[in-house]
C-alpha cells in the first residue's frame, strides 16, 4: 500500500515518486538523473505534477533543470530559505552562523512555490528539518504516515542522523551546516512517529522509530 516508488542510482542517492490522483510529485532529482527519473515515471504510468525540494545540495537538485526542461508544466517548490541557495545567494540571515556546506551549484529553474512549515504538496505535509541546510524541510505523507526525510537521517548501513558523520556514510554528516540545530530536527522528525523513513541516501525502512531513537542517543553521545 506503499504510496512512495523510490528511484535510486547506486543503491545510494534516491529521488522518490510519490502517487497522488493526478499524477506523481517528484520529490528530490538527485545529480545526472533526469533521464532515470523520467522512465521510471513512463514506467509507472503516471506523469510527473510537481516537484517537490528537501534542500537545494547538488544531489537533490541537480537534475532539476532538465527536468524541467522535460516537464515545463511540472510546479517546483523549495523552501522559502533553500530558494535563495538554490539561486546561489549564499546570504545568511540575522542569527545564522557557520559556513553553509556541501554543493550548491544552484540551478537556473525559478521554483513556483516557497514552502513554509504547515504547507502542503499534495498529499504531503510540509515539516521543518533545518540544520543539514538552513532551510532543510522533510515531507510527511498524511495519508500514511511515511516520512521522505531528505538528509535529515540517511540509512545506508544504519539509520543515522546527519548531526555527524556517521562511519559507515560520512557524507550527509559532512555536509551539515548547523549540528546542534540538526539533532532538534532529527528528535522533531521522530517525534511524528513515522511508519516509515524514506531518506535521500540508503533504503526505505519501515517501522524506523526503535532506529531512529537510536541514532539520535548516538549523536548526543558524540556531540555531548
Ligand atoms: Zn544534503
Amino acid at each position: 500500500m506503499s504510496t512512495i516508488h523510490r528511484i535510486s542510482r547506486f543503491g545510494l542517492m534516491n529521488a522518490f515518486l510519490v502517487d497522488e490522483d493526478d499524477g506523481f510529485t517528484l520529490v528530490d532529482t538527485m545529480l545526472g538523473a533526469d533521464q532515470k527519473i523520467l522512465g521510471a515515471a513512463a514506467g509507472l504510468g503516471k506523469p510527473i505534477v510537481r516537484i517537490a525540494l528537501t534542500h537545494a545540495h547538488g544531489d537533490h537538485i541537480g537534475s532539476l533543470d532538465a527536468l524541467k526542461a522535460a516537464l515545463p508544466e511540472a510546479e517546483v517548490s523549495i523552501s522559502v530559505r533553500d530558494a535563495r541557495l538554490l539561486a546561489k545567494d549564499m546570504s545568511h540571515d540575522p542569527g545564522e552562523e557557520g559556513t553553509f556546506k556541501g554543493d550548491y551549484r544552484g540551478a537556473k529553474t525559478t521554483p513556483d512555490v516557497l514552502l513554509s512549515a504547515g504547507d502542503r504538496v499534495g498529499s504531503l505535509e510540509v515539516v521543518a528539518a533545518p540544520g543539514h541546510t538552513p532551510g532543510h524541510v522533510a515531507f510527511l505523507d498524511t495519508r500514511d504516515g511515511a516520512l521522505i526525510c531528505g538528509d535529515a537521517f540517511a540509512t545506508v548501513g544504519a539509520v543515522a542522523t546527519c548531526a555527524k558523520p556517521a562511519a559507515r556514510f560520512p557524507l550527509t554528516g559532512f555536509g551539515t551546516w548547523n549540528r546542534d540545530l540538526a539533532l532538534e530536527s532529527a528528535r522533531a522528525l521522530r517525534a511524528l512517529d513515522p511508519t516509515s523513513l524514506a531518506p535521500g541516501h540508503g533504503k526505505i525502512v519501515t517501522g524506523p522509530v526503535a532506529a531512529m531513537d537510536a541514532a539520535i542517543a548516538r549523536t548526543e553521545k558524540a556531540l555531548a
